[in-house]
């Protein structure tokens, strides 16, 4: 391993599972010590110990709700007194809500916007105290094609994702001069749990898979590692000039008019 993020101390939400998981592992080989947090509070406990034992990385697991303001800002202060301060900030958990608009219910809409979009303010601004007195620090959403392109029958994910790339945007210029930088990444269709779920949900998963695949400019789904290292160098110094922008990793398949 290169330790492209040595010494620095990193915050990752969605951290139990899928990307979220796959960025914790790739940010601990390359050197970062990390604050692992999800809703799934065995899975950050054991994701914190094995990279610990296996990169030597201090990793402390935090079992929070990002909709939850209050528990958020406790687990970023803990984060701070336990790892001393926070450099970087992933913001990856997050929620599908694929729903007719006309039968979403009003609990749906909320639960949408307040993980995919609300959440991850919660987070930022429970980051942003220690960002701002070290004058340095490196934001990536977890944004989606979704975020630029409409896939009928995905509403209202669509609107939280546009409101994701929207913020990233925003708080990327207002502390731009603060030595902070705000970018988002915008995956298409990744084999995670997630996606797991979402084909066993349709009526023939099998066909469905390959049907998504055919779809793809390259014939195949995306692996979380590579939107992990993405997210690796936009966390580094390596992107250190790249702010308030998104970066697509979706083989191509978001501008392709015709088949
Ligand atoms: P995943 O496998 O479901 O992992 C997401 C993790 O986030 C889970 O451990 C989940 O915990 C946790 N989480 C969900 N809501 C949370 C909350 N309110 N507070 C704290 N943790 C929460 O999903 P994924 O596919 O890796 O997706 C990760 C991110 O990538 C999401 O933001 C998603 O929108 C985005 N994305 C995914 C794809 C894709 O094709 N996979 C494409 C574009 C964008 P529980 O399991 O306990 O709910």
């Amino acid at each position: 391993m290169t330790q492209r993020l040595e010494g620095k101390k990193a915050l990752i939400t969605g951290a139990g599972s899928g990307i979220g998981g796959a960025i914790a592992e790739l940010f601990a080989r390359e050197g970062a010590d990390l604050a692992l947090l999800d809703m799934d509070a065995e899975a950050v406990v054991r994701l914190s110990q094995d990279l610990h034992a296996q990169t030597g990385r201090r990793c402390l697991p935090l079992h929070a709700d990002v909709t939850d303001a209050a528990r958020i800002n406790a687990c970023f202060a803990e984060t701070v007194d336990t790892l001393g301060r926070i450099d970087i900030l992933i913001n990856c958990a997050g929620v599908n809500v694929f729903r007719d608009p006309l039968t979403l219910e009003a609990a749906e809409w909320d639960r949408c916007f307040d993980v995919n979009l609300r959440g991850a303010w919660h987070c930022i601004s429970a980051a942003l105290p220690s960002m701002l007195a070290n004058g340095y620090g490196h934001v990536v959403n977890i944004a989606s094609v979704h975020g630029h392109k409409i896939i009928p029958g995905s509403f209202p994910y669509p609107v939280a994702k546009h409101g994701l790339i929207g913020l990233t945007r925003s708080l990327g210029i207002e502390y731009a001069s603060r030595g902070i930088r705000v970018n988002s990444i915008s995956p298409g269709l990744i084999m995670t749990p997630a996606a797991e779920r979402w084909l066993a949900s349709c009526p023939d998963p099998e066909a469905e898979r390959q049907r998504q695949a055919d779809l793809l400019p390259g014939k195949r789904i995306g692996e979380p590692s590579e939107v992990a290292y993405t997210a690796l160098f936009l966390a580094s110094d390596e992107a250190r000039f790249i702010n308030a922008t998104d970066i697509l990793i979706d083989g191509g398949r978001s501008q392709l008019y015709h088949a």
